[in-house]
């Protein structure tokens, strides 16, 4: 087995992996960094991250970083660890402005300044935007950076099954070089999990099928906790059927959302802030009015829907601010915006839990120790600045400041360290070439696992949707359960190595099925309703008993075990959360 060492290893090339390398590099020339994807480097999902990134850029105009940590921390439903919320508002401006200097192609204001539009929960316009393909220009704008950059090596194409994690310090990883099927060990004395959300636990969602929480499942394999997983998003502008997402920004520049008799119905809801109220209030909104009959149905899948109305904005503004959206509608649902609503229902679209981590992006254990030599960046973490729920164009800037804050360290961390060999524990690597090749691949007869990863996400739409219940939620249990059982025998069809993509399925449908237990685990525990994760059964917040963070691990067994720590309140005390 071939043994590749590097000083530092980052795994995920999204927006957080190629920020986390690029300060890798700027800060200590010299390092040996991996960035290591199981999809060609730049198909990460970031590219697909279409209105806006967040920073308080002009505080002559009345924005500053005090009032983007105040909607953040209010959006969270006070979930928010406070002291990460401030570092990532405070280090917001510098990254959109480095990106300027690497090239990033911002759309501008008359004046050439960049610009910015308003986003939902956002009480001013601060989400900085590149047309509506932001995360397309901010991928390529990072890319061509580190293209200029010595000391990397891409890994296209390699999925990593485990991170090596020995008495506290991280050592490296397990991967399989898809190309020829054969694992590798990259050893490292640093590592960035950079690895993305999970938004594919669901069927109807905006994600790319490669969001498949594979990082999630790696660190709850190696003994890491989560934290907050019950809190996934479901944006409110899904198109129907397919789930692509129609980008908040069209709300922003001004569509309305209308249900079945022509009404404006979030003026129920949101009478302040109508379209741009956060997006768990939108979709609990759009349910409602689905649920209570309001809604209209798509005949060929039974889904049922509400529509987006662009049409008063006018061809012309169509067109340039929202080409995508455009694009999107006429392609995937044959509906020109510009002359009719658009169908829309919730879809999947953020986790706002992760890897359990401090402010500064360094990876606990369950005692909340640091594991030396492990950062996390990007929406596979949870240090927690979403909270409970995630504003829209917060999502890219934690990236870019996560990348960086993570990257800065781990290069620090890895230069004191040059000449160190780090022990790679052999039995661990042997344990998981056993588990990859014998367990998931070797078996002859057995169930299929794309059958497995359907019926997972069935159950996730079904259960564990915008509105959940103890029942509901007791039935995913059970039925993820059995799917678990089921994924020990699963029988891969192809049982070749060069680029097997059964092979690729089987290890992610493995991460999946225990990264939505602990969500499903997560959501039961929860008796109340806060940000993303409403109860019917437990409609209040509850701040006495549930003002915390969930921190799940997995034990020996395979079971999930529940702890909870403080919520790091700084500078405001929860109030009741109104829009
Ligand atoms: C359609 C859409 C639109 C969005 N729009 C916005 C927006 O306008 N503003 C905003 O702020 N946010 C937006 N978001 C959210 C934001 O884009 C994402 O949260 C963010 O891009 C995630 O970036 P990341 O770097 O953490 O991971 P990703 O970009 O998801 O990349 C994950 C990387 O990890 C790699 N990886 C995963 N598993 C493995 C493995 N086992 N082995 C090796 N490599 C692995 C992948 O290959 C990939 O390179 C949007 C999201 C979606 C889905």
């Amino acid at each position: 087995m071939e043994t590749l060492d590097f000083d530092v290893l980052v795994i995920g090339s999204g927006l957080a992996g190629l920020r986390a390398a690029i300060e890798v590099l700027r800060t200590r020339p010299g390092l040996s960094v991996a960035v290591v994807s199981k999809i060609q480097l730049m198909r990460s999902h970031s590219v697909a991250a279409e209105g806006g990134t967040a920073a308080a850029l002009y505080p002559e105009e009345g924005d500053s970083p005090a009032l983007h940590a105040w909607d953040t921390v209010k959006g969270s439903d006070f979930l928010a660890d406070q002291d990460a919320v401030w570092l990532m508002v405070k280090l917001a401006p510098r990254e959109v402005r480095l990106l300027e200097h690497w090239g990033m192609p911002w759309s501008r204001r008359p004046d050439g300044r960049i610009a910015q539009r308003p986003f939902g929960g956002h009480s001013f316009p601060r989400a900085c935007y590149a047309g509506d393909k932001t995360g397309l220009f901010e991928m390529q704008t990072l890319y061509g950076k580190l293209v200029s950059m010595d000391g990397w090596e891409r890994f296209d194409e390699v999925y990593v099954t485990s991170l090596l994690v020995e008495d506290g310090v991280f050592r490296g990883a397990t991967a399989v070089d898809l190309r020829s099927g054969e694992m590798v060990v990259f050893r490292a004395r640093a590592g960035v999990l950079a690895t993305g959300g999970a938004g594919r636990l669901y069927r109807f969602t905006t994600y790319s099928y490669s969001s498949t929480g594979d990082g999630l499942g790696m660190a709850l394999r190696a003994g890491i906790p989560l934290k907050d997983m019950e809190f996934i998003q479901f944006h409110p502008t899904g198109l129907v059927p397919s789930g692509i997402l129609i980008t908040e920004g069209a709300r922003g520049e001004g569509g309305i959302l209308l249900n079945a008799k022509g009404e404006r119905f979030m003026k129920r809801y949101a009478p302040e802030k109508m379209e741009l109220a956060p997006r768990d209030v939108v979709s609990r909104a759009i349910m409602t009015e689905i649920m209570e009959g309001r809604g209209l149905r798509d005949e060929a899948t039974g889904l049922e829907y509400v529509l987006l109305d662009l049409r008063h904005l006018g061809e012309e503004r169509i067109s340039e601010r929202l080409p995508a959206v455009r694009e999107i509608a006429i392609k995937h649902a044959g509906i020109d915006p510009v002359e009719e609503p658009i169908p829309v229902r919730p879809a999947a679209h953020y986790t706002m839990g992760g890897v359990n981590a401090d402010a500064y992006y360094r990876v606990l254990d369950t005692e909340g120790r640091w594991i030396r030599g492990l950062w996390v960046a990007g929406e596979a973490a949870a240090a927690s600045v979403h909270g409970a729920n995630r504003l829209g164009a917060n999502s890219t800037i934690e990236c870019l400041v996560s990348g960086a804050v993570a990257g800065r360290q781990a290069a620090r961390w890895a230069w004191e360290r040059r000449g160190e060999q780090p022990a790679v524990p052999r039995d661990r690597v042997e344990a998981e070439e056993k588990r990859v090749y014998d367990r998931l691949l070797g078996s002859e007869t057995g169930d299929d696992v794309y059958a497995v990863r359907e019926e997972l996400q069935e159950t996730m739409d079904r259960y564990v949707y915008v509105f959940r219940s103890r029942e509901g939620l007791e039935e995913a249990a059970r039925r993820i359960r059995e799917l678990r059982r089921r994924m020990g025998t699963v029988a891969p069809r192809d049982k070749s190595r060069v680029y097997n993509t059964d092979l690729v399925a089987v290890l992610e449908t493995a991460n999946m099925v225990d990264v939505a237990y602990t969500v499903v685990v997560s959501a039961l525990a929860r008796k109340e309703s806060r940000g993303a994760h409403y109860r019917v059964d437990y409609p209040r917040r509850d701040d006495e008993n549930w003002l915390k963070h969930t921190i799940a691990v997995m034990n020996v067994e395979g079971d999930i075990e529940l702890s909870y720590t403080p919520v790091n309140i700084t500078t405001w005390k929860p109030i009741e959360r109104k829009y």
